[in-house]
């Protein structure tokens, strides 16, 4: 199918950014007029809005709600005393909500594994209780990505839990899968940096220092009903750290990969240790 797309992209992004970061559900509607139906019709399926059911746990701001504050806890989930055990439930949580693993469809359909492979992704937090905490999941991509084809998740980089005051949480790791298993994409990394901004690099809990991550689950698994939890990859910011840890069996290994240097602003490479 042939569409004429030289004006989409900018269109759409100068509307979103006039409506700020809500745009994903109402964004595209007000444009209507000016945009193919069909092509129109073909984003927002690929954003989900045309999703008959809502995911349990997968949060989308609604019209006048702030797209950059995700609420959390989500529910039938914790609390935890510690992170790891956060990590192994949260890994099986995220991988089998829909479509958040495709491997299996790749080599049969690889053209339905991109267009229906999706991300979904949280905050882990800590609270002033000493436990940790998961935020609702949301799967809102950037529009760009969308028409691109590319699977992303942007996640609020905040988190509103009503039992406590903003400052009060502190932020550990930005949970998210990769549907088709791979590394991290420059934008990922790019993304934590840009967290580690806004909260800090290191947090003090009672399990001692936990430093600021995201993180990545990924499955092995060709059954696409039960997903099975192989593992996630990590990168720190404030160490430029990149790891992965592999499951096997309820044993956890770490393989420390080196240390992340960016080339520019799209490359980086990994140096051994
Ligand atoms: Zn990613």
């Amino acid at each position: 199918m042939q569409h004429d797309t030289r004006e989409w992209p900018a269109e759409l992004e100068a509307l979103c950014r006039a409506r700020g970061r809500a745009y994903l559900y109402d964004c595209p509607m007000s444009g209507t007029k000016r945009f193919p139906m069909r092509l129109l019709a073909m984003l927002l399926m690929g954003l989900g809005c045309s999703s008959p059911k809502p995911v349990e746990g997968v949060w989308r701001p609604g019209p006048g709600e702030d797209a950059n504050h995700i609420p959390g806890p989500i529910q039938n989930f914790g609390p935890f005393d510690s992170y790891a055990d956060a990590l192994k439930a949260a890994c099986p949580l995220i991988l089998s909500k829909p479509n958040a693993t495709v491997g299996y469809l790749q080599d049969l359909n690889p053209e339905l594994a991109a267009r229906t492979a999706t991300e979904y992704c949280a905050w882990l937090y800590y609270t002033p209780e000493h436990k940790y905490e998961l935020s609702m999941l949301t799967d809102l991509s950037r529009p760009d990505d969308v028409l691109a084809n590319r699977k992303t998740c942007v996640l609020p980089t905040f988190v509103d839990d009503t039992r406590y005051a903003q400052g009060e949480l502190k932020y550990i790791f930005a949970l998210h899968n990769h549907p088709f298993g791979s590394k991290f994409s420059p934008m990922d990394l790019h993304f934590i940096e840009n967290k580690a901004s806004i909260h800090d690099w290191e947090v003090e809990t009672r399990n001692g220092k936990v430093k600021l991550a995201i993180i990545a689950f990924f499955s092995k698994s060709k059954n696409p009903e039960s997903p099975t939890c192989d593992g996630f990859y990590q990168y720190v910011p404030s160490t430029r750290e990149f790891m992965t840890w592999t499951q096997t069996g309820g044993h956890w290994d770490r393989t420390d990969y080196g240390i992340i240097r960016w080339i520019d602003d799209k490359t980086y490479k990994i140096e051994g240790r």
